[in-house]
């Protein structure tokens, strides 16, 4: 039998709620229902907190992410007020080159990309008109390559995206929702930022000290190295709210709901820099998609650097849904047992299948926390 961890004074009558995940999902629930006067347990399987986004010091002592660059920007104000609630911030505007034919050229696609890849000089108004010339035409935008092809043509479509894609996904962009490669948009100016949101900016401490700041309250307790299913049925609670994989929930009774991982090769090297920006992406060489190097995220300063290569792959820890038709189809069948399931609530990327970022994984489980504050007030009414 599994042993119960001190739980620091937990109210013998159990707790409120219990929170599978403590990633951003389940930390922002956490917090909003603590504040809100409940008792609340978050359990994770990892020895840590924060999720996907954990961060932490190497060896070498530089701010690393070990589950790869995580990268904070949103339009929602609303986001940004709540999150500032728990951390200050360091402006950072992300920048991307991409390794195309033997040059470093941004990505997105912008002004000057088109230029320095033909050796041309073309203004913001000419470069329009070359899109339109390459551009093909495409009826209905479905896929992750009618996206491209129907904006920039083939030959950018196959230098910058088609190989890129493969490699993350294991798929032909034809195979992928249009929203996969949509993330990234095409510029006629020249821009080179890789998002254009309103705010941008990284947490000033990093992000485990962020979710430490949410987190540390006297009716939160936090149970680390623990799958749910080792405490379900031993420690009293009320609502269960999960954020980890729905097919795993429902014991993949309808078959495994593919999420698609990566490896993650961390070194570090005895210079101050490594390369020109925070991420390079590799679209047609090598088995990795990306470079990412912290300094530039983190705004550390060190003698020595520290940077993560990207290798997708099928097994492994789940990161990415995979947005395509069938995918789809399989996630309803699960969002259908999900709906059913009363006294649990499923919240975030792995839970509700949605390829979110960050600020959409806060802004959903806000929503879902004015939802069972509302449901609950309205119990007590009654
Ligand atoms: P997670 O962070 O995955 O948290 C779920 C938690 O549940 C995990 O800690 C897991 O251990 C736990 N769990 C699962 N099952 C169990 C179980 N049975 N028992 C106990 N615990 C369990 N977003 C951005 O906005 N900007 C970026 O630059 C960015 N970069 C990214 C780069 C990579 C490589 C990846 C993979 C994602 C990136 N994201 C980025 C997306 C971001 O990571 C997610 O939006 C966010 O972390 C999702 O939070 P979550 O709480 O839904 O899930
Ligand atoms: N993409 C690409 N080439 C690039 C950058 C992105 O083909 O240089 C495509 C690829 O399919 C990728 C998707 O666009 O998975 C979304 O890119 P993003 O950088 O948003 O991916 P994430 O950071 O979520 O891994």
């Amino acid at each position: 039998m599994t042993e119960i961890p001190e739980l620091n004074g937990a109210a013998p009558a159990g707790f409120d709620y219990l929170i599978v995940g403590a990633g951003f999902a389940g930390s922002v629930l956490a917090e909003r229902l603590a504040s809100a006067g409940q008792r609340v347990l978050i359990v994770d399987r990892r020895p840590h907190i924060g999720g996907n986004a954990y961060d932490r010091y190497d060896d070498a002592g530089v701010l690393i992410h070990p589950y790869g660059p995580h990268i904070f920007h949103t339009n929602s104000t609303e986001v940004f007020a709540y999150l500032s609630r728990f951390t200050e911030w360091r402006p950072y505007q992300h920048r991307v080159l991409a390794s195309v034919d033997g040059q470093e050229l941004p990505i997105p696609i912008n002004l000057d990309t088109v230029n320095r890849l033909y050796g041309l000089a073309l203004t913001a108004f000419q470069v329009e008109e070359f899109f339109a010339s390459v551009a093909e035409p495409v009826e209905q935008v479905r896929t992750s390559e009618d996206v491209v092809v129907g904006k920039v043509g083939r030959d950018l479509y196959n230098k910058f995206f088609r190989g890129y894609t493969r490699k993350q996904w294991g798929l032909d962009p034809s195979e992928l929702d249009a929203s996969v490669t949509a993330r990234v948009p095409t510029r006629t100016n020249r821009d080179d930022r890789y998002f254009a949101d309103t705010y941008q900016a990284m947490p000033l401490h990093g992000y485990t000290r962020m979710f430490e700041a949410m987190l540390h309250r006297p009716n939160i307790k936090i149970m680390l190295n623990t799958d749910y299913r080792e405490i379900l049925d031993l420690i009293p609670h009320g609502h269960l709210i999960y954020t980890g994989p729905v097919d795993a929930f429902f014991d993949h009774q309808y078959g495994k709901l593919p999420y698609r991982s990566l490896e993650f090769r961390h070194e570090t090297h005895d210079r101050p820099q490594f390369q020109a920006v925070g991420t390079v992406n590799y679209p047609n060489d090598y088995a990795y998609t990306r470079i990412s190097e912290f300094k530039y995220i983190t705004g550390q300063r060190h003698e020595r650097t520290s940077v993560v290569y990207e290798y997708p792959q099928a097994e492994g820890d789940p990161y990415y849904p995979v947005p395509r038709p069938e995918n789809a189809e399989l996630y309803r069948k699960y969002e259908a047992l999900a709906r059913a399931e009363l006294g649990v609530t499923f919240v975030g990327r792995l839970a509700t299948y949605k390829y979110y970022n960050m600020d959409q994984v806060v802004a959903q489980a806000l929503a879902t926390f004015k939802r069972l504050h509302e449901r609950q007030m309205a119990d007590l009414v009654e």
